[in-house]
């Protein structure tokens, strides 16, 4: 794989940059410092951020594969880049939750940190303009944003990458809150569904199990004090 050359950008998102490559089925990921909240309202840097979330994605992805999830992961690069296959994202935010928090509990005027007797799962399609809509799977399947199939594929992935994820951090006195996947197309290989983006204290809520300290993005969204610490938090108990 290290034949393979960066090359233009073609993307730049609030916390990533993807690059061409050399190779037509892969591209090049670079994670940033720039943290963004409420669609873009809120800016700011998280010192190291970049860092820590490409090897704790990378870590993720590879504990997934392990169990089974196809991810777009190939080789991390250096401390902020990694390769991936190249993908066409699936336009929709899929969140699942555990616990309530966030926009869920200010929709459903449930207290934070209520247990769901459920672990729920809800998209969002993906579209700034708009405001990132909530939407259902018949809405989905009309728009052609996905097909069925797809969708029954994703669904079963989140909730597999759930199971996996809890039982991880429940390791390591976390528990996993909720969180956000995005899934890919793999080009040339049969839009093939896989896992893409990444998976950090960008798109995840982490508490402490003791403490039920927050140890994600909310502290930056919600201008708590100690988001890098909260950060390097995560990862330390990640690699302990
Ligand atoms: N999330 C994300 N990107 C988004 C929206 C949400 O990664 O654009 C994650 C968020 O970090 C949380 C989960 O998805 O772990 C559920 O977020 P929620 O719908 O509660 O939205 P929020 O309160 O962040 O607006």
């Amino acid at each position: 794989m290290s034949s393979i050359q960066k090359l233009n950008q073609i993307y730049e998102g609030k916390a990533k940059k993807v690059f061409a490559t050399s190779s037509p089925d892969y591209y090049i990921v670079e994670y940033k410092d720039d943290a963004t909240a409420f669609n873009g309202l809120k800016h700011g840097t998280i010192t190291g951020k970049g860092i820590i979330n490409n090897k704790m994605s990378n870590a993720m992805f590879q504990l997934l594969e392990k169990n089974g999830v196809k991810t777009h992961f190939v080789e991390q690069l250096s401390d902020r880049e990694t390769l991936v296959k190249a993908v066409k994202i699936v336009p929709l935010e899929i969140i699942i939750r555990n616990i309530a928090a966030g926009s869920f509990s200010k929709r459903y005027g449930v207290e934070e940190g209520t247990q769901l007797k459920i672990s729920t799962l809800e998209y969002s399609l993906k579209n700034d303009e708009l405001n990132d809509p909530l939407i259902n799977d018949s809405h989905i399947i009309a728009l052609g944003v996905a097909t069925e199939q797809e969708l029954s594929q994703i669904s079963a992935m989140a909730y597999k990458i759930n199971d996996v994820l809890k039982n991880f951090f429940a390791g390591i006195g976390i528990k996993l809150i909720d969180f956000k996947i995005e899934a890919g197309r793999l080009i040339n290989n049969n839009n093939e569904i896989i896992l893409a983006d990444e998976i950090s204290p960008d798109t995840c809520r982490f508490w402490d199990a003791k403490t039920n300290e927050k140890l994600d993005k909310d502290r930056f969204r919600r201008d708590l004090g100690g988001v890098e610490e909260a950060y390097q938090e995560i990862f330390s108990r990640i690699n302990q």
